[in-house]
């Protein structure tokens, strides 16, 4: 007859069982969700990663993308309650760069064999669709070999057309959360899910290659949370997901709130791994931020990208998402050292634009 099973051993036999579930079918119910994000023990959690990092290397061997990223403006005309570049921060000196600036950034980025630059930027409306559309031009006619993503929020379906018919080949947009009342915890009134949702739908409609996600550990954020996020990456399926902890700065209502679990985040990597198989998962900024190590814990999480800092050295710590974002460094020695430390985990840094492989066929 066998043993009885320890509560332990029994709820880890469940949290198994959804963690197969998923990989399986690449979906659950948002209720098993939240009892596999609740429940799990380190076990399962170290469950998952194997099986993450198995499909990874299904998917992308031991490659691992690399994007330049480049912080063009931290001018906002939106005011999220947790981000140091929101309009109502007055510590915050506002800068902009121009094309030929912008332009420089990715001449230093290609040289060192980067094929993807990730413009990003605070909702600057100065940057109208011409001014964009410029951009994107000249950077398609110079680097036709490259990859254009775009971050730079909310716009309507004929700007966001235009960048597409550019040259742009991708769009990171963060729901940030999937639920509509922590939303609007997160953000003042007139910014709502509603709006990020038809964004979204709408990059995904034109063709952009799709990044959605969100913070772990925001503040009001619960399990449930959570696991409607997941549920929400599971039904539309990007072909990007950004996820990295909250981290708070300084200068923001979200001050005095708690740092985001870092073990929580590696979990979650892992559990939208095994549910997107292919989806291109960056091992985020934040999440070396919270914890030294932590970008290459990420990939061992089953993530696939990483994002490294094209924008000019003295312009870096303008763009302070969170506290303690790094800023200095040359970014040749910044390459060569994420080549070094992903390089000693047995992983390699190509040169590739790093296409989602749907898209790449
Ligand atoms: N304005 C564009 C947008 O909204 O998509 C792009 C820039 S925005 C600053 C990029 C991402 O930074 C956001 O989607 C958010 O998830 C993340 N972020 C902002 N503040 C953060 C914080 N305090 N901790 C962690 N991530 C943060």
């Amino acid at each position: 007859m066998p043993l009885p099973l320890t509560t332990d051993r029994r709820r880890t036999g469940a949290a198994r069982a959804l963690i197969d579930r998923l990989s399986a079918e690449g979906r659950l119910p948002v209720d098993d969700l939240e009892t596999l994000i609740r429940t799990a023990t380190d076990a399962d959690r170290a469950y998952a990663r194997e099986a993450a990092v198995a499909v990874a290397h299904e998917n992308f061997g031991n490659r691992v993308f690399v994007r330049g990223l480049i912080e063009f403006s931290n001018h906002c005309r939106q005011d999220c309650f947790y981000c140091g570049i929101r309009k109502s921060n007055r510590e915050t000196e506002r800068y902009r760069l121009d094309a030929e600036q912008i332009l420089a950034c990715c001449a230093a980025g290609h040289a060192l064999g980067y094929r993807t630059f990730v413009l990003q930027s605070g909702e600057d409306s100065r940057y109208t669709t011409e001014v964009l559309v410029d951009i994107i031009g000249r950077i398609r006619a110079t680097y036709p070999d490259c990859a254009i993503t775009l971050s730079v929020g909310e716009r309507g379906r004929s700007a966001y057309q235009a960048f597409f018919d550019a040259g742009a080949n991708r769009f990171l947009l963060r729901h940030e959360t999937a639920t509509a009342d922590h939303y609007a915890r997160l953000h003042p009134a007139g910014q709502t899910l509603a709006t990020r949702m038809e964004c979204l739908r709408t990059l995904k409609d034109i063709g952009f290659q799709t990044g959605a996600g969100f913070m772990v550990g925001s503040p009001f954020q619960t399990v449930g949370d959570l696991a409607r996020d997941l549920a929400f990456l599971a039904e539309l399926r990007p072909h990007m997901v950004g996820m990295g902890p909250f981290l708070p700065q300084h200068s923001t209502p979200f001050r005095d709130e708690q740092a985001g679990d870092v073990d929580l985040t590696l979990f979650l990597l892992s559990l939208v791994r095994l549910m997107l198989p292919t989806v291109l998962l960056p091992s985020t900024t934040a999440l070396g931020t919270a914890r030294s190590g932590g970008r290459e814990a990420g990939i061992l999480a089953g993530a696939n990208v990483i994002m490294l800092n094209l924008s000019p050295t003295d312009l870096r710590p303008k763009y302070l998402l969170y506290d303690n974002k790094p800023v200095s460094g040359d970014i040749a020695e910044m390459t060569q050292a994420a080549r070094a430390s992903l390089g000693a985990l047995g992983y390699e840094i190509v040169v590739d634009r790093g296409d989602h492989p749907e898209v790449a066929r």
